[in-house]
């Protein structure tokens, strides 16, 4: 059986971005609007080689906001649950926030294998919230961009230790 990787992350740090680019299609919606609906995606990655499935996770409901950070957490925990490998995304733009907490918190529980994706990092942006996310616990971070593909070796050879 193929692999599973489950992107984790709170929105808007750019998780479908990721997707996309790894799955080299545009299946996963990316929305700078908070609250847009989202799907739960899935796709078949061959990435240099490693051939595994990718879960993106949103599932954001416009119309229910009463219940929004319980279906998020529902549906990431769910991922967690199916994943052999989590990338967890962090924005080192914005830095650490409070949202970002209890996702890093669920993978921690999960106890599987993260790769911490320090992401909007292009052209060596973001350094003080790479460094602030070491204070995640989830080990070190990979100065990331998603939209222009800098640190995708980085990240390549993460996988390849721990898939
Ligand atoms: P998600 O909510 O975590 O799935 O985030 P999205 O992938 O929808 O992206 C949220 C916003 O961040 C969008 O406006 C993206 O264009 C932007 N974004 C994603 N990746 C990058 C990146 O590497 N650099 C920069 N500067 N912006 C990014
Ligand atoms: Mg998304």
């Amino acid at each position: 059986d193929m692999p599973t990787v489950a992107i984790v992350g709170r929105p808007n740090v750019g998780k479908s971005t990721l997707f996309n680019r790894l799955v080299g299609k545009k299946l996963a919606l990316v929305d700078d609007r908070p609250g847009v609906t989202r799907d739960r995606r899935e796709g078949d990655v061959n990435f240099g080689g490693l051939v595994f499935r990718i879960i993106d996770t949103a599932g954001l409901e416009e119309a229910d906001p009463g219940s929004l950070i319980g279906r998020m957490r529902a549906q990431t925990e769910a991922a967690i649950l199916e994943a052999d490998v989590v990338l967890f995304v962090i924005d080192a733009r914005a830095g650490i926030l409070p949202a970002d907490q209890p996702f890093a918190d669920m993978v921690r529980r999960a106890g599987c294998p993260v790769i911490l994706i320090a992401n909007k990092a292009e052209g060596g942006a973001g350094m003080a919230g790479a460094y602030e996310s070491f204070s995640l616990g989830l080990g070190d971070p990979i100065p990331f961009s998603a939209e222009h593909g800098e640190g995708i070796g980085e990240l390549h050879d993460a996988l390849i230790e721990n898939l």
